[in-house]
């Protein structure tokens, strides 16, 4: 029971959605006004799977206002599989572990705490990618749809 209702949970907390120019087909991410390959304006709904690798990073000591508590921490650029490159925080990482390439998955957390109101902030941050999905992303997918499954038939 516990399996699949965290399932259900963590499958909600992968669900990334990005855009695809209806003229190009180029995969936009976070949502903007015109495409940046050639500025189509007309755009449909593309499911992201939130996999990529690590683009560009930096080590942040200093954080701005209301990230305090994380620091420090990796903000990193992620090129999605789909194409896009997304600013992120890296979570869950050994600082050495940290490099140009490294495979990475969304996952959601905390980001900060809003000060006034006591209110906690939730978005996604990357954590490196599990290292059994990591000789064929394509397959990263489905292989987190069997466990469940497994988990299911075993009870
Ligand atoms: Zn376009």
């Amino acid at each position: 029971m516990e399996v699949s209702r965290n399932w259900r949970l963590q499958s909600q907390r992968y669900r990334m959605e990005g855009l695809r120019c209806e003229q190009c087909g180029t995969v936009v991410f976070p949502a903007r006004a015109h495409c940046p390959q050639c500025a189509g304006e007309s755009f449909a709904a593309q499911a992201l799977r939130g996999l990529g690798e690590v683009y560009s990073f930096t080590h942040v000591h200093d954080a701005p206002a209301g990230f305090e508590s994380a620091a420090p921490f990796f903000l990193a650029l992620v090129r999605l599989d789909e194409g896009p490159l997304v600013t992120a925080q890296l979570t869950d990482v050994e600082r050495e572990a940290v490099h140009i390439g490294m495979p990475v998955e969304m996952v959601t957390r905390k980001l900060r705490e809003d000060g006034e109101r006591g209110m906690l902030v939730y978005g996604y941050k990357f954590r490196p990618l599990l290292r059994e999905r990591l000789p064929d992303k394509a397959a990263a997918l489905p292989a987190r749809v069997r466990v469940p499954v497994d988990a299911a038939v075993a009870a």
